[in-house]
């Protein structure tokens, strides 16, 4: 294909979709891609990999950069009413227990007698709805109606602290950053003299002993979330749960993701945790169904009660102008950095038939994308290299800038739309005639001719008319 064509579009064709509307075995290309490009890797992979932990590479980190400072901005820096907080992966033992994932973060376990592969009993029964427990098939062997009764399995890593190893050294990596920021309510809302209603907003790390991780970052043994805890009055809960809801909504949309692939899902009774009074979820439509990728939860005054029952510590908020003082209310929205980065992804993933040649594009939104531009010469000789340098160096540091001279021009493209990049800069002959160079769109694949001295403000109008 001839990408040298000013006028090319995309519309010319685009190849077959699965049931999702995905491309036909995305997962299977998104782990390659991922891989190939720099976005993926599986943790440890010359020693044979870690069950379900992943690495990032340059790309990937500049993706789950990008999108982590996406919603730092828009649930903390743009607003007036959350603070952010920073808390430690360990903490104090005692905080677990008060949270109740000492006695009840378990999921119930099965175990195939066959192969002694133990599954999640929840998934095992949405996956054979229609068969009781005693006639339900292995996934792994295959054999039908072995598996034991149910046994709980608590999902927090354990460590020790200090030199001993024993019980009363016991620590946990967090399993969820929540918790941090709910022993910090009275600190935080006394230091930046916030009242309620108000939000503390938190993104960590958090780590769970899942049994049965899998669909490439969907489900994790370590992951990062961002979460934000929004500490209302008692009586306005039902509100703000509406309102957190539609905002969080409206955030995935301007995202970029689409819409007929998002949906809300509300928790049935059997579903509802323990601490939650209403809970629902924003699903994705994954190439491996609909699934949940961010929380929105009521979760009451449990959490604060529980800590100052457990601590002996006041938590109470005291309200100035009714003179009242009382335990206020928590929505939560929780969200997962590496499933949003899945979602984003899968998304954004695209193979288009141009012109008889099939391009892979990932179509993400200028401002998520890791290049923002890539500045070529059209080739290696008359002073191109040197123009197309200095423009890289020019743009570089207000924007995220890659200089590329190695293969056919049309090769490079077809690099940078892999890599989600949405402006490619070429220096071509005309160049040092006029001091203007093309500007080719990813999406569109329009070239136009713009001034060298105008590429900043180009490149800053299409990323900020977002
Ligand atoms: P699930 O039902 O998928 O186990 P959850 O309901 O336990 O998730 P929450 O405790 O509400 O999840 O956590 C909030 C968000 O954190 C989830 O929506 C998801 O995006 C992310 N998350 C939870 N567990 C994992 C995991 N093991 N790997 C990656 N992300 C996760």
């Amino acid at each position: 294909m001839s990408d040298d064509d000013p006028h090319m579009s995309s519309d010319d064709a685009s190849s077959g979709q699965d049931p999702q509307g995905h491309v036909p075995d995305l997962m299977d290309r998104l782990v390659s891609l991922c891989k190939q490009r720099g976005f993926v890797f599986q943790s440890s992979e010359i020693y044979g990999g870690l069950g379900s932990v992943y690495d990032y590479g340059p790309l990937g980190v500049e993706l789950k950069r990008n999108l982590r400072e996406a919603w730092w901005r828009e649930m903390v820096t743009s607003r007036e009413d959350v603070e952010g907080l920073e808390t430690g992966i360990l903490m104090n033992p005692e905080v677990w227990v008060a949270s109740g994932h000492v006695a009840g973060f378990t999921d119930p376990l099965v175990e195939c007698r066959n192969c002694h592969r133990r599954f999640r009993e929840d998934h095992l029964s949405e996956e054979q709805p229609d068969a009781e427990r005693g006639e339900w098939q292995c996934p792994v062997c295959g054999v039908t109606g072995e598996f034991t009764e149910p046994r709980q399995f608590n999902l927090m890593f354990r460590t020790f602290m200090g030199p001993v190893e024993d019980e009363g050294s016991v620590a946990y990596l967090r399993p969820e950053t929540a918790q941090g920021t709910y022993v910090n309510f009275r600190n935080v809302q006394e230091s930046a003299r916030q009242k309620i209603p108000f939000g503390v907003a938190q993104t960590g790390r958090s780590f769970r002993n899942e049994i049965t991780p899998g669909n490439f970052i969907f489900r994790t043994r370590e992951f990062e979330q961002m979460e934000m805890q929004y500490f209302v009055e008692p009586g306005t809960d039902d509100e703000w749960l509406a309102t957190w809801r539609e905002r969080r909504m409206e955030w995935l949309v301007g995202l970029g993701i689409r819409e007929d692939r998002l949906r809300l899902h509300r928790h049935g009774p059997e579903e509802l945790a323990h601490y939650a009074k209403e809970a629902w979820d924003i699903q994705y439509r994954f190439p491996f169904g609909w699934q949940e990728f961010e929380g929105i939860h009521n979760r009451t005054d449990f959490d604060l009660a529980s800590h100052q029952e457990h601590s002996g510590k006041k938590l109470e908020y005291f309200d100035h102008e009714k003179q009242e003082r009382y335990l206020p209310y928590v929505i939560e929205t929780a969200i997962g950095l590496d499933r949003l980065f899945l979602v984003v992804l899968a998304d954004a993933y695209a193979e288009e038939e141009v012109e008889g040649d099939t391009r892979t594009v990932l179509r993400l939104k200028p401002s998520l994308a890791p290049i923002t531009a890539a500045v070529f010469p059209l080739v290696k000789k008359d002073g191109m290299p040197e123009i197309a340098h200095a423009i890289a160096d020019d743009l570089r540091g207000r924007f995220a800038v890659f200089y590329d001279e190695s293969g056919s021009i049309g090769r490079r493209y077809r690099r940078q739309d892999e890599a989600g990049t949405p402006f490619c800069i070429t220096v071509d002959g005309q160049t040092s005639e006029d001091d203007t160079v093309t500007v080719r769109d990813r999406d569109t694949l329009e070239q136009v001719r713009v001034p060298i001295s105008g590429l900043a403000k180009h490149l800053a109008a299409a990323m900020g008319g977002e």
